[in-house]
């Protein structure tokens, strides 16, 4: 099983627990592999395909800082870390899709994402990866998606933002 994952994950300035997250299980699986699963980086995702699931303001106010209430709606206060952070977990969430529909599963380190919606972040999630890659399975030819939020409460952004997918 591969599993996505780049020190870019942890590239923001702004540092809490949710935020090390990932760090901590990539070094603990390089620490301790397990058997089958396959630590890899993925290609981080553009501005351009963002703009599949997000507005062009919203974008671009997280990759430039300004305005600054718009490119901080995700309550994370900016650097340009953010950014860096954002493509790379972003890309392997979508390198995870279009994994699991060629292999049958794969993951990646990522969090947040729930909160985002298309036009602003919400609740520590600035872009909405959940929703990239059930986009990325639905160009493949998936129909049907079932995504599954396991958090302690409703995120509502990705469901914003794929519910009136057709199919
Ligand atoms: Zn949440």
């Amino acid at each position: 099983m591969k599993v996505f994952y780049s020190d870019d994950y942890v590239a923001m300035a702004y540092s809490v627990d949710a935020t090390k997250k990932p760090q901590w299980v990539a070094d603990s699986l390089r620490e301790v592999p397990i058997p089958g699963v396959r630590l890899m980086a993925a290609e981080p995702v553009t501005a351009e395909d963002l703009l599949c699931i997000h507005s062009p303001e919203y974008v671009r106010a997280v990759q430039t800082g300004r305005p600054r209430r718009l490119a901080e709606s995700s309550t994370f206060p900016w650097d340009i870390g953010l950014w860096t952070a954002e493509l790379a977990s972003c890309g392997g969430m979508v390198a995870a899709a279009r994994c699991a529909v060629e292999e049958g599963v794969a993951g990646s380190l990522s969090v947040g994402f729930h909160h985002a919606r298309r036009d602003r972040g919400s609740g520590h999630c600035i872009f909405n990866g959940l929703a990239l890659a059930i986009c990325a399975a639905h160009d493949l030819g998936l129909t049907g998606i079932l995504g599954i939020d396991l958090d302690a409460h409703c995120g509502g952004g990705t469901y914003s933002i794929v519910g009136s997918l057709p199919g």
